[in-house]
């Protein structure tokens, strides 16, 4: 299946260019509804209940990006509120939160990969276990107590189911999201049984600990997108937010910030919250924000790399 903003599909624009310019802004845009694709994808996202919602009967109107007049219930399509055109109502500019779900349905981001790296760690343990274990059975059964016994293959167990559950997880398999959340606890259960008495308590704090992290990472929008559930408006909004509104401003500031411990990384955190900066744009589609990240990102990497200069002036001119 292709991506729904490949170039070939939407002209040269990419989702991520919205600068307005004359020719955009131009009625007409009827002439841009065959790149769009396959009619019946395209009757589908216009059929979607939660985003697009069509105008009330007698309600007339124009498109909001193109000016084109709309007549009936059938010639428009609401985005965010916003009456558009059908063909406009479908761009992933306009319908941008749209685009993102689809830009992450079934596309595994850093937590899949871990998990799916935790494979591996949980195949290695395994193997360490049954290495262990043939040596002791090398030397003889009989002075064994079975409790050790059970312990190696219990360990053995639950590494090997570990590893099967996470390999389901990196590939999709929708069980895998509980499963994963049973292997937790089932590797929490085994640290506990074999832990000495006196860390025990110390294993149910960190286990209480972190079993919330482990469901808020499961639950995650882009978690959900990957597994192909389907995720709420607003939740797609908050996580548009966070990852794809201005990712150069956000970057910008965590450089900055970080430059203050390493300030050679000053004069790079600098030039990315420039252009933080620069590409805010509140009143595009999508609206381009973190104005202030970025004028905080500039300050601070700013002030290193002023460190960073007067450091190279000293080296130079002592
Ligand atoms: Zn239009």
């Amino acid at each position: 299946m292709r991506a729904p903003f490949e170039p070939n599909r939407f002209g040269e624009r990419g989702m991520h260019d919205f600068t307005p310019d004359a020719e955009r802004q131009r009625p007409g845009c009827g002439a841009e509804t065959e790149p769009h694709g396959p009619q019946s994808e395209l009757a589908d996202i216009v059929a979607r209940p939660d985003g697009g919602k069509a105008i009330g009967v007698g309600e007339t109107d124009t498109c909001a990006r193109c000016g084109t007049f709309l007549r009936g219930e059938a010639d428009g399509l609401r985005v965010d509120g916003v009456l558009y055109c059908t063909a406009c109502g479908v761009r992933p500019d306009v319908d941008y939160l749209e685009a993102y779900r689809a830009s992450l349905w079934g596309k595994r981001d850093g937590w899949v990969w871990f998990i799916g790296l935790t494979a591996l760690y949980s195949l290695l343990q395994a193997l360490v276990v049954a290495a262990s274990s043939r040596l002791l059975v090398g030397s003889g059964l009989d002075g064994i107590p079975s409790e050790t016994i059970w312990r190696f293959v219990g360990r053995g167990a639950v590494e090997l189911a570990t590893c099967a559950v996470a390999v389901a997880y990196f590939l999709g398999r929708p069980w895998a999201r509980l499963g994963f959340v049973g292997v937790f606890a089932m590797q929490v259960s085994s640290t506990f049984v074999t832990s000495p008495p006196g860390m025990r308590g110390f294993v149910l704090v960190a286990s209480v600990l972190s079993l919330p992290v482990l469901l808020f990472i499961v639950n995650g929008t882009r978690q959900r997108l990957f597994f192909k559930l389907e995720v709420s408006r607003a939740k797609l909004k908050a996580s548009w937010e966070v990852y794809a509104n201005n990712p150069m401003a956000r970057q910008g500031l965590m450089l900055a910030l970080l430059s203050l411990a390493v300030p050679p990384l000053g004069p790079l955190a600098l030039g990315m919250s420039i252009v933080g900066l620069r590409r805010v744009d509140p009143a595009a589609r999508p609206p381009i924000g973190r104005k202030r990240q970025a004028i905080a990102g500039m300050v601070f990497s700013s002030l290193s790399s002023a460190v960073s200069a007067g450091w190279l002036a000293l080296k130079l001119f002592k």
